[in-house]
C-alpha cells in the first residue's frame, strides 16, 4: 500500500477515513452526509440519495480532505434527476 503524504504540509502521518461525527446532547450522534435529490423539486417524494462522509486528516498540520464512501450511488441519483 502505498504511503500518503499530506497535499499541505508532506507529513506522512495521515489518518484516512474518519468517520465525522455530529454530536446531539446526551453523546448520541450519527455521522455527517451529503445528500441529492433526485426530484429537488417535489414537494414530498425528493428521490434523495445519501452517503456517509469520510476525513482524511493530516496528523501534523490538521489538513483535512472529505470523501464520501459510494460516490456512484450518488452520482446515479444526480445524473438521473429532472431539470425541474
Ligand atoms: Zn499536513
Amino acid at each position: 500500500m502505498a504511503t500518503m503524504k499530506c497535499p499541505r504540509c508532506g507529513s506522512e502521518n495521515i489518518m484516512p477515513n474518519l468517520r465525522i461525527r455530529d454530536r446531539y446532547e446526551r453523546g448520541l450522534g450519527q455521522d455527517l452526509e451529503v445528500e441529492v435529490q433526485g426530484n429537488p423539486g417535489a414537494l414530498i417524494f425528493k428521490g434523495a440519495h445519501r452517503e456517509t462522509l469520510r476525513a482524511t486528516v493530516c496528523g501534523e498540520c490538521g489538513n483535512v480532505g472529505l470523501s464520501v464512501e459510494n460516490p456512484k450511488g450518488l452520482w446515479e441519483t444526480y445524473s438521473q434527476r429532472e431539470n425541474s
